[in-house]
Parts: C-alpha cells; sequence; structure tokens
C-alpha cells in the first residue's frame, strides 16, 4: 500500500491488541457500523442471527452478554433490550396487537401501560380493557374472542394488589391468550415470572437491575423461540437500541443486585412495621403485610419483596397536610422510580387512578434505600409532626 497522509493515519492503523486479554468486566463494545471480514460474509449474515453480529442496532457482545444474563436470573431462553421499561412495554403491544385485537390490563397497572392502552385504543383500532387486579380465574368471563394480550403485573407499583397469576394465566391458557407479566417490582429475583404461567416477562431494568438512579433500560424475555422472534421483528422495525455505556452499567449492577434487594426488603419491612404502628396511618400496603390486598397469594409465590411499599393515610389527614409530611421529609427524596440507593416518597391521588377505590385516606408511596433505618424512621418521626 503507498504511504497514506496523517490524515488516513489518524482513522486507519495497523495496530492491532494482543488478543487473549481477560477481566471480570464485560466489555463495552460501541458501535453502529459492525465490519464483516468480506462481501460473502456481510450477504450471508442475518439480523436475527445471535451468533454473530449484523449492525450495531441488532447487538454487540456487550448486549448479548447483558440479554443472557436476565434471560438466566428470569429463568428464560430469549432476551430483547429496549431504551426504557415503557419502550419494553410498547415493543411487546406493537408485537402481538394488530387492528381489531383486544388486550386486558390490569386497573392498577403501571399508568403509562395504561395511557398505552387508552392510545390503542383511540388511535389504533385495537380495544384496551382495564380489569380489576384480583379478578384471578374471572379473567374468563373478560376474555373476548379477539383478545390476544392479558398483561400482569405483580403487585401493582401503587395501590400494591398482589394478583393470583398463576389462576389468570391458566384461564388465558385454556382460552389460547398469552400472559405478559410486568415483573419489575420483583425482579426476577422474587418472583420468576415464567413459574407462575407468564409466557412474557417484562422487567424495568431502571430499577433494581441497574440500582443507581442512573440508566433507563427495559427487557423482554420469553421461553418460547417463536414468541420472541415475533417481539424481535417488531424490535427491529421500531428499531430499540441501548447504549454500550448503559448496558455497562445494568451488568455490573446485576453482580450485587441480589445483595441489595434483600438489603432493600429488610429495611422496607422494618419502616412498614413502623408505620404501621403509628395513629397517624391507616392501612400499610406492602405485600408481606396482612392488610395488602392479596398477601395471601404473595406467601404463596414470592421469596421477598425488596423496597418499593405505600401507606394509607388516616382519612381526617388532608392533601395539604400530607403534602407538608412529605416536603418535611430530609432523607426521602421526591421523585418517581426506584430501586436505587436513595429512599424516596411520592404521593398519589389515588382515588383518581382507580376505579372503585373504596379508601378514602391519602396514599405515599415510599421506596426505602439503603440509609440505615433508624436515620430513615427519625426522618419520618420529625416529619410526621408537620401533619398538624
Ligand atoms: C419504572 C417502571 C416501568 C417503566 O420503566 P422505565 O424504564 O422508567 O420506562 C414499568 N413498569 C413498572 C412497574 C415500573 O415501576
Amino acid at each position: 500500500m503507498t504511504k497514506k497522509s496523517p490524515q488516513t493515519t489518524l482513522i486507519h492503523s495497523d495496530y492491532r491488541a494482543p488478543a487473549g486479554f481477560d477481566a471480570f468486566p464485560t466489555a463495552i463494545h460501541h458501535a453502529s457500523t459492525v465490519l464483516f471480514k468480506d462481501v460473502a460474509s456481510m450477504r450471508a449474515s442475518d439480523w436475527k442471527n445471535k451468533d454473530a453480529y449484523t449492525y450495531g442496532l441488532h447487538g454487540t457482545p456487550t448486549t448479548f452478554t447483558l440479554e443472557a444474563r436476565l434471560a438466566e436470573i428470569e429463568g428464560g431462553n430469549h432476551c430483547l433490550l429496549a431504551p426504557s421499561g415503557l419502550a419494553a412495554i410498547s415493543m411487546v403491544d406493537l408485537a402481538l396487537l394488530k387492528s381489531g385485537d383486544d388486550v386486558l390490563l390490569p386497573d392498577n397497572v403501571y399508568n403509562p401501560n395504561r395511557e398505552l392502552g387508552r392510545w390503542l385504543s383511540s388511535d389504533f383500532g385495537i380495544t384496551a380493557r382495564f380489569y380489576d387486579p384480583l379478578v384471578g380465574a374471572g379473567i374468563a368471563d373478560l376474555i373476548q374472542p379477539n383478545t390476544r394480550l392479558v398483561w400482569t403485573e405483580a403487585p401493582g407499583s401503587v395501590s400494591m394488589e398482589v394478583p393470583d397469576l398463576r389462576a389468570i394465566s391458566d384461564a388465558a391458557h385454556a382460552k389460547g391468550v398469552l400472559v405478559a407479566l410486568d415483573n419489575t417490582w420483583a425482579a426476577g429475583l422474587a418472583l420468576r415470572g415464567f413459574d407462575v404461567g407468564a409466557d412474557i416477562v417484562m422487567q424495568a431494568l431502571t430499577k433494581y437491575q441497574s440500582g443507581g438512579s442512573d440508566v433507563l433500560m427495559g427487557a423482554v424475555i420469553t421461553r418460547e423461540r417463536a414468541l420472541n422472534d415475533r417481539i424481535a421483528q417488531a424490535h427491529m422495525r421500531l428499531g430499540l437500541g441501548v447504549g454500550a455505556d448503559d448496558a455497562y452499567l445494568v451488568l455490573r449492577g446485576l453482580e450485587t443486585m441480589q445483595l441489595r434487594f434483600d438489603a432493600h426488603d429488610r429495611a422496607a419491612r422494618e419502616v412498614a412495621a413502623w408505620l404501621k404502628a403509628r395513629p397517624e396511618i391507616a392501612r400499610v400496603l406492602h405485600p408481606a403485610f396482612d392488610d395488602c390486598p392479596g398477601h395471601e397469594t404473595w406467601k404463596r409465590d414470592f421469596t421477598g419483596a425488596g423496597g418499593l411499599f405505600s401507606v394509607l393515610f388516616d382519612a381526617r389527614y388532608t392533601e395539604e397536610q400530607t403534602d407538608r409530611f412529605v416536603d418535611a421529609l430530609h432523607l426521602f427524596g421526591i421523585g418517581y422510580s426506584w430501586g436505587g440507593t436513595h429512599s424516596l416518597a411520592v404521593p398519589y391521588r389515588i382515588q383518581a387512578m382507580r376505579r372503585g377505590w373504596s379508601d378514602a385516606g391519602i396514599l405515599v408511596r415510599f421506596n426505602i434505600g439503603l440509609e440505615a433505618v433508624d436515620d430513615l424512621i427519625a426522618d419520618l418521626e420529625q416529619a410526621f409532626a408537620h401533619l398538624s
């Protein structure tokens, strides 16, 4: 080859680092273009084949490694990554639903999923209907000939009812309907979705998997190859790639996820028990506590609970008073999402969110982070003084 100009030399170098490097972290591969060794191998390539690489959007060693680890934790065989948990949810809907179809969603579903359902109904000729999360086997009565998908969420991440996933799955499968589970709360640790009958398990990796409140990502995990391939078509058509650095952060978070999850779980139960004894609190909505609807189902199916739960204030307190309580907290941030090291508190207007919600009290949801429990309790105690 003729001598290259400095400008070309800056871009084309003959140096190759020696092969054989090994270390614990998964390498971060940044790539849009993936290089083929010749035209024949480019022509022979297939984006669906995960034994090889075609284009950054369809996978790199970094994203394939993350997919494989997530599938393994959940007990599935295939995994697709999306740039947020919500993108993972919409990918499932767009893959499996078409005009004329019907989808069932629990009435306590993650609110943006409800919003997506409304959009499918208003603009895409798909009906989205909402069911009582405690419906159990009664879901059979709601399934129509055009129902294609039943979404479940365990528990609903604001009002915390634990659905009977086995009963819902059995009834749906008897009618040939697929079941998708939003398993973000249990992270594939406290519940493995396929064990209770889900066909598709979705997780917001934004929560415990990343663990740092610094990444948005979602995953869709399946066991059946044909089902994965249908969802993969939507993944490709919608162009739902994830960034290499973000994938790395989730891979790094996974190694400590079980330890963090267990620590969140222990701390949340302590804080919830303390709150339950307070006269200001009417009910604690934590699946491990018996005032939580679906508590018996949680005991049967789950092995843990993580750090997220809600409380209902006594009905004598106004929203103005409970807002003052939340504002007075020092260690609890006010903000959405959860699963990170920092504790959070968010008031919800639950009566406006749900059909037939009978409790009058104000709902506040807590994410218990990894701060010392005594400090969190002292903070809550001083905030209670601001109620009146
Ligand atoms: C956070 C969350 C999502 C969405 O995840 P994002 O990454 O924030 O889009 C979906 N479902 C549940 C239950 C969640 O808590």
